[in-house]
This record gives C-alpha cells, sequence and structure tokens, in this order.
C-alpha cells in the first residue's frame, strides 16, 4: 500500500471525516486490521481563512506549498489537500512537489460521470461556487454546472465558515440548505455537489429528492483506491 500526505485542517472538522473514511475504505477492500497508510499536515485555518478573505491566494498557497514539501520529504506518495476551496492553489502545490495530486473535482466528476449524470448543482463557498478553478474543471468533463444566485451563494458561504467550521449544526441552516438544493432541481440539476468537505455534516441523502455528491466522502475513497493501487 502507498502512503498519502494529507492536507488538512481546513477545517479540522471535515479533516476528522476524512481520516474516519480513508481507513474504512481500506478496512472494507483489505478486510481484518488494514488501515490506511498516511501522513496529515493540519494547519492553523485561521491563518489560511484571513488570506482567502483578503485575496491573498498566493501566500496561502506558499503555506500549503511548504507543507506539501514537508509531507513529500517524509514520505507521502501522493497528496490529498483535503478542501475544495484550497484546490484554489493546486497548481501551487504541484510546482512545488514531484508526487500526484489526487484533485477532489477530478474524483467528483468522474463519480458523476459513472452516475449517468450530465447537469449537476454546485453547493460550496462562495470562491468554489464563483471562481473558475473548480466549475471548470467539472465543466472541461463534459458536465454543465448550475450554482445558486447571489444571496444564497453568500448564505451558503456564511453558514460554512460562521457554523459548520466551528462545529456548529443549526436546524435552521440545514431547512436554507435544503431549499438551495431544490433551487438546483428546478434549474435542472440532476444531482447536487456537496462542494465543501463541512457540507455533508450538515445535509445528508434523506434531504434531498436528487442524488448528493459528498466530496469529502468521495476524495477519500478515491485516495484510498489509489494507495491501494499497488498492493501490499
Ligand atoms: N472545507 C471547505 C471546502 O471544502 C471550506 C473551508 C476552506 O476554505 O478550505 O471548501
Amino acid at each position: 500500500m502507498r502512503t498519502l500526505g494529507l492536507l488538512g485542517g481546513m477545517s479540522w472538522e471535515s479533516t476528522l471525516p476524512y481520516y474516519r473514511l480513508l481507513n474504512e475504505r481500506v478496512r472494507e477492500r483489505l478486510g481484518g486490521l488494514h488501515s490506511a497508510k498516511l501522513l496529515l499536515y493540519s494547519v492553523d485555518f485561521a491563518e489560511i481563512e484571513a488570506l482567502q478573505h483578503r485575496g491573498e491566494w498566493e501566500a496561502a498557497g506558499e503555506i500549503l506549498a511548504d507543507a506539501a514539501v514537508r509531507l513529500q520529504n517524509a514520505g507521502a506518495q501522493a497528496l490529498v489537500i483535503c478542501t475544495n476551496t484550497m484546490h484554489r492553489v493546486a497548481a501551487q502545490v504541484e510546482a512545488a512537489t514531484s508526487v500526484p495530486l489526487l484533485h477532489i473535482a477530478e474524483a467528483t466528476a468522474r463519480r458523476i460521470h459513472v452516475a449517468g449524470m450530465r447537469s449537476v448543482g454546485l453547493l460550496g463557498t462562495r470562491f468554489t461556487m464563483e471562481q473558475a478553478f473548480y466549475r471548470e474543471r467539472l465543466e472541461r468533463s463534459g458536465l454543465q454546472v448550475v450554482v445558486p444566485d447571489a444571496h444564497a451563494r453568500e448564505r451558503i458561504h456564511a453558514v460554512i465558515y460562521d457554523e459548520l467550521c466551528m462545529g456548529v449544526i443549526r436546524e435552521e441552516s440545514r431547512a436554507y440548505y435544503r431549499q438551495a438544493i431544490e433551487a438546483l432541481v428546478g434549474q435542472g440539476a440532476q444531482g447536487v455537489i456537496l462542494g465543501c468537505t463541512e457540507i455533508a455534516l450538515l445535509i445528508g441523502a434523506d434531504d434531498a429528492a436528487v442524488p448528493l455528491f459528498d466530496t469529502a466522502r468521495i476524495h477519500a475513497e478515491d485516495a484510498a483506491d489509489w494507495a491501494m493501487e499497488s498492493g501490499a
């Protein structure tokens, strides 16, 4: 089994499920006491979040690139950025390292194609819903992507940073996300991407009439499969 290098802590509330999901996938496939080989570099999310909201992506990318180099030097054979938003700096991380980066949007797009869908809704931070880095990956694979309107994007973003990343789950926010999903379905979405690794802490399959694609789960499963590809 190959060793994964996780860039986590963005937020740690969603890095916890990553750790569990990676290990569950390995146990499911290999059985017994098998578990995932991995290294975790967990950042101080307050530093990253401040840079994101000031638009200082280059500086945020430097922090992740530095962490990625440390993971590679410690033996990581592939990198897993445990957040959708920070794939905004994926190219900077890739440029600093020589091991593959297992991209969350690519893993998600593959899963959606397997499900036979063409049109999907996207929920996530404003950065993920509005900037090209994420949507383009999906669109390049042939998917049509619909996002909520500007007002809804603002509220969805606020719930992520002010609640979910702080471990706060509010019924009112769950109801709002349900409505947002319904609106995306009304715009033609056949399924909805939970394109922020914390959203599955709030919303599950029962909250929607269409399939939901939980990016944390998909990414963790994809990475575990990659690690197991080369055998023992
Ligand atoms: N974990 C979230 C995501 O998947 C948001 C936090 C962040 O900005 O990294 O986008």
